[in-house]
């Protein structure tokens, strides 16, 4: 189903730069958030992130990516949209809206991919529920991303965690290696078998991202080719982080 790419171990020079790109775009993330009000539009959204790389000399690798071509720097998601939602100027926030927000930054050549879910106002509990296990799948994601751990050792932490809260997971969408392309091996689903898999090695950067559903793990593509929804309309949450596989703790690498 899918495609193996190529596994690219970093330099600590590169890693440098990976986290130098990854705080760009953690800054990129955190100015979209101060716009999650009401009466926003998601093209806002977009203007401000694109306006926040350009003052780092950074463009986003989502823009142009793929057929058609991304026509955004970031990618809008909202309430049962689960990934890849395009940024419109006649989409506007509402109150009560959850909103996933995915951003990838360019920095001398090397990506950085984070993304996050929020609200906007006041929210149900049932939203809010989800937002917190889908957040917290991420970091049980990164906890394994240990030397000498597997890849399905990462993909079975996080599906645990999903489905221990009774939510469900995504099947078709997972995390990947990143570095020179946004797009690098190793494979990383969001489900999967402990003590299987390519074993993690120091200088591995993977960007994790599950993507959390509450009726079904199943989805669909939109018309617009892009925007992924959940197959029963219910609500979704999507957060990410670049990583890099270190001698020691695993070192997030997309914060402040
Ligand atoms: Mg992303
Ligand atoms: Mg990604």
């Amino acid at each position: 189903m899918f495609e193996e790419r190529r596994i690219n171990i970093k330099k600590p020079a590169e890693l440098k730069i990976m986290r130098e790109a990854g705080r760009v775009n953690a800054g990129v993330l955190a100015k979209v958030r101060e716009l999650l009000q009401p009466g926003a539009t998601t093209a806002d959204l977009n203007a401000a992130a694109e306006e926040a790389l350009k003052s780092h000399g950074c463009v986003s690798p989502f823009k142009g990516y793929g057929h058609p071509p991304f026509p955004a720097s970031i990618t809008v998601s909202i309430n049962d949209e689960m990934v890849h939602g395009i940024p419109r100027p006649t989409r506007k926030l509402k109150e009560g809206d959850i909103v996933s927000v995915d951003c990838g930054t360019i920095l001398d050549g090397f990506v950085a991919d984070s993304a996050f879910t929020a609200g906007v106002g006041q929210i149900s509990d049932e939203a809010r529920r989800l937002l917190e296990v889908a957040e917290a799948s991420l970091y049980a994601g990164i906890k394994q991303m240990r030397k000498g751990r597997r890849a399905g050792d990462v993909s079975a932490a996080i599906q645990k965690y999903v489905e221990s809260h009774g939510l469900h997971v995504t099947r078709e969408y997972t995390g990947h290696g990143v570095g020179r392309d946004m797009h690098e091996g190793p494979q990383v689903p969001n489900i999967g078998v402990a003590g299987t898999g390519v074993i993690l090695k120091p200088g591995m950067t993977i960007a994790l991202e599950p993507m959390v559903l509450i009726g079904t793990h199943e989805t669909r593509v939109l018309p617009d080719k892009w925007t992924v929804v959940s197959a029963d309309g219910s609500l979704t949450a999507h957060f990410e982080h670049t990583v890099a596989v270190t001698e020691g703790e695993p070192q997030i690498l997309t914060v402040l």
